[in-house]
């Protein structure tokens, strides 16, 4: 199931090329008082709404999905985890270049730990991200992200994989310099989530997915989710061993090489086939 956000904070069900209005739904979710929580209570009920949105979609009339506006697929990330380079061959790319590295010492994954994104950056696929700095490189990063489905704490590697609600795709954007990692990936925008969620059961194996980005039409990042030097289950056997994930929190599982810069008018494409593909517009800060 492919579960999107779109226009006036409206929830679709996008089945082949069309989105089908299942924002009626939304009217069971239970009504919260002070203090309100911080995951996101659709994820969390997710197997249980999904029949009703299914039923909900089968009646709705579809829009061509090229014809709404895509907002971030989850509602209320609690906190956005991601990966330092979690790619080996990323990682040579960074220790080779000091437009990346900038005398930062960078550790494997292992030993530099996890770090947190602001959830104020995130955007959806039909959003702009906006240069902010514009004498300093803005990176382009495409990830798997893996969209926590229950609260999880001390989770062993081999029952991680039954903690995921779904996946998107994700831009992890990025302005070099010597700055903490979680400062510079946490500009307004930096965080490009979508274009939706396609549910866990539609990716059988998340260690064996491709990714790609092409910047103006130039393939740019072309790799498989094999070549992670973390998979998905134990990123989140390493995440939770330090706090607890809720439902809807995003854990963003790294970039491999081919890390370049972006410009105002550049048009990036971020493909992860069982996902889809997202167009992303890059403008002024
Ligand atoms: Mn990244």
């Amino acid at each position: 199931m492919r579960i999107c956000r779109f226009d006036d904070d409206r929830l679709g069900v996008v089945r082949g090329d069309r989105v089908h209005d299942v924002t009626s739904v939304l009217d069971r979710l239970p009504a919260v008082r002070p203090p309100f929580p911080r995951h996101d209570l659709l994820i969390e009920r997710l197997a249980a709404f999904r029949p009703l949105m299914e039923a909900a979609a089968d009646t709705a009339p579809g829009r061509p999905v090229g014809g709404v506006r895509l907002l971030p697929p989850v509602m209320n990330p609690g906190k956005i985890v991601a990966a330092p380079v979690n790619y080996k061959k990323h990682l040579d790319e960074v220790h080779a270049d000091a437009a990346l590295h900038h005398g930062n010492q960078i550790h494997a994954i292992q030993r530099a730990g996890l770090f947190l994104k602001a959830t104020s950056s995130v955007i959806g696929a039909s959003g702009t991200v906006g240069v902010r700095f514009p004498d300093r490189r803005t990176d382009h990063e495409v990830e798997l992200v893996a969209v926590i489905g229950r609260t999880a704490s001390k989770v062993r590697k081999e029952d991680a994989l039954a903690c995921v609600a779904g996946y998107c795709i994700g831009l992890d954007m990025t302005v070099r310099g010597p700055e903490e990692r979680s400062f510079r990936k946490s500009i307004d925008g930096y965080t490009v989530f979508g274009p939706w969620m396609v549910t866990a059961d539609e990716i059988r194996d998340p260690a064996d997915v491709d990714l790609t980005i092409e910047v103006n039409g130039q393939t740019r990042q072309n790799a498989n989710t094999r070549d992670l030097v973390l998979s998905v289950a134990e990123l989140i056997a390493f995440a939770t061993a330090f706090y607890t994930l809720h439902p809807g929190d995003m854990l963003m599982t790294g970039t491999p090489e081919g890390v370049s810069p972006v410009l105002p008018g550049d048009v990036m494409v971020a493909t992860i086939p069982p996902i889809g593909s997202m167009t992303v517009l890059v403008g002024e800060g």
